[in-house]
């Protein structure tokens, strides 16, 4: 280990050139920081640094000089305090499933904070309070225990701390709201390294920010959630038809799903089947359109709810049907593994309009890859009776978020189902609305301002200056503050 802090000294001396190597003053901060850190200092010459690097999409490939592997808040302050003073660059690592990445760096310095994964439910008051490197499956776990839940990602082992701080759809929302709308209360460190609260009594202007805002203010250690009762059991899961169904199915869908109760929550997919156990053998690799549903009431109301969307037309494979909540949130699990290379473009649209669907349907009979899968969520609801102002999430008003998602094994044939996702994007660009940014790649400056509408980002802007007005947060869908 002595060996692999020297590497690392070196290393971070690099980075910061030749004025920090001849005073050698950082391997003497690294060093302080050895002291006292509780968790893990993983340098590039350690064991294991090769996989604490990896983040969740396969084509981001970056080596920072150190991984700070807190293990709790006094980590975390320390490691700010660390990279402020050694003038090195931050990135923010919870569940590391940011889609361009922006959780690890070249030479810089990753907290990560995926080592903090306690939990604790309060099944009287209704509240859950998770650490900043808590995956959903493992707060739904929990929560479940109590037959309770929060609205959270559809995919378990995304991060609890980068989805709730973009808003958080899933599969909840449409009853009981965001992510962000659950939220009760956050424990932060700023860009100085001070421990603060935000809720909407301490610190109420962070609070509003940090809802919606991502990574920009500071790194969040703990957030506590509002619970609901959920299940365990619920009415769910996809039902699939052939692709050359889709325009039918989607000016059906359109019209079905605009009467629905607040209850029910789709996603309508449309990719090559996959070879799942699940999935009969002749239906692989073939194209498919599905809608998967979740109705978060009584099953039998689901039942009955979704009953015209099964009559549609004879589905091909029919999977909705009472099964447990957490079985349905890992129902994406195998469609969305870590280390497939992922490219992903998105747009919300006030309604699936003819042209829309014309677009989607052309585009989608275009996808090459077995891998790559297309969805387009619902959203109305609960998410839209929020009043806009009220957090810093922007397009509550939306009908439907594109995730226009490409997926490759590794670089082979990645350029191309890149290609076919700017395409798609640049042809619905006429009617895009808002935009997600849990959904912005690295789309530049201009894209962010858009995803916020200038009003909500000149506030953030203001916000940002008081908090961090050096931008030490910056790698992050980056609010600067000027
Ligand atoms: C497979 C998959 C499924 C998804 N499903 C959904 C979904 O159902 N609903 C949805 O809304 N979104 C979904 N997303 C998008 C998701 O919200 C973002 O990718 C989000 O950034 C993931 O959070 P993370 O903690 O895993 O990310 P990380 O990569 O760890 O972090 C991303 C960014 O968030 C910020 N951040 C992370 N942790 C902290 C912290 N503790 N304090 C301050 N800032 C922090 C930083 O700026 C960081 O760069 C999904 C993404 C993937 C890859």
């Amino acid at each position: 280990m002595a060996e692999g802090r020297r590497g690392a000294a070196k290393h971070v001396a690099r980075d910061r050139g030749l004025r920090a190597a001849l005073t050698g003053e950082l391997p003497i901060a690294l060093r302080e920081l050895e002291t006292d850190f509780r968790g893990q200092l993983v340098v590039p010459e350690d064991p294991g640094y090769d996989e604490h690097r990896k983040v969740w999409n396969g084509s981001i490939d970056r080596s920072p000089a150190l991984i700070a592997r807190c293990a709790g808040v006094a980590d975390v302050i320390s490691a700010v305090r660390f990279a402020r003073d050694a003038e090195l660059e931050v990135a923010v690592c919870s569940g590391g499933h940011s889609f361009p990445g922006v959780s690890v760096c070249d030479g810089g310095v990753v907290i990560d904070l995926s080592a903090m994964r306690g939990i604790r439910v309060d099944p009287e008051a209704r509240t859950a309070r998770a650490q900043a490197g808590v995956l959903w499956g493992e707060l739904d776990r929990e929560t479940q225990a109590f037959g309770l839940a929060t609205t959270g990602g559809i995919v378990t082992h995304t991060g609890v701390a980068g989805l709730t701080l973009g808003g958080g759809i899933g599969w909840l929302q449409r009853k009981h709201g965001l992510t962000i709308d659950q939220l009760l209360s956050v424990d932060l460190v700023t860009a100085d390294g001070e421990f603060v609260k935000a809720s909407e009594t301490e610190n109420p202007d962070l609070f509003w920010g940090l809802r919606g805002g991502g990574g920009n203010f500071g790194i969040v250690t703990e957030f506590e959630f509002r619970l609901h009762p959920v299940g365990p059991i619920v009415f769910a899961g996809p039902i699939f038809w052939p692709m050359e169904r889709a325009e039918a199915l989607l000016r059906f869908y359109r019209d079905w799903s605009a009467e629905a109760p607040d209850e029910l929550m789709t996603i309508v997919i449309q990719r090559k089947a996959p070879p799942l156990p699940f999935v009969p053998t002749e239906l692989h690799g073939q194209p498919v359109v599905s809608v998967a549903c979740c109705y978060a009431g009584p099953v039998d109301e689901g039942e009955r709810v979704v009953r015209p969307l099964k009559e549609f037309a004879p589905p091909v494979l029919d999977l909705c049907e009472p099964k447990p909540y957490v079985d349905h949130q890992a129902m994406f699990d195998p469609s969305f593994p870590h280390g497939r290379w992922y490219y992903m473009r998105a747009c919300d649209v006030a309604t699936l309009s003819d042209e829309v669907i014309d677009i989607a349907v052309d585009h989608s009979r275009q996808i090459r890859s077995e891998l790559t899968a297309f969805p387009i969520w619902q959203l109305g609801g609960a998410v839209a009776r929020v009043p806009e102002e009220e957090t810093a999430f922007n397009g509550r008003g939306a009908g439907h978020t594109f995730n226009i998602t490409a997926a490759t094994a590794t670089a082979d044939g990645f350029d191309e189902e890149r290609e076919w996702v700017r395409n798609f994007w640049s042809a619905l660009e006429p009617n895009h609305t808002s935009v997600y940014v849990n959904f912005l790649m690295d789309e530049g400056q201009e894209r962010i301002r858009q995803a916020y509408g200038p009003q909500k980002y000149d506030r953030l802007q203001a916000l940002k200056r008081k908090y961090d007005p050096d931008n030490f947060f910056r790698l992050n869908q980056n609010i600067p503050p000027q």
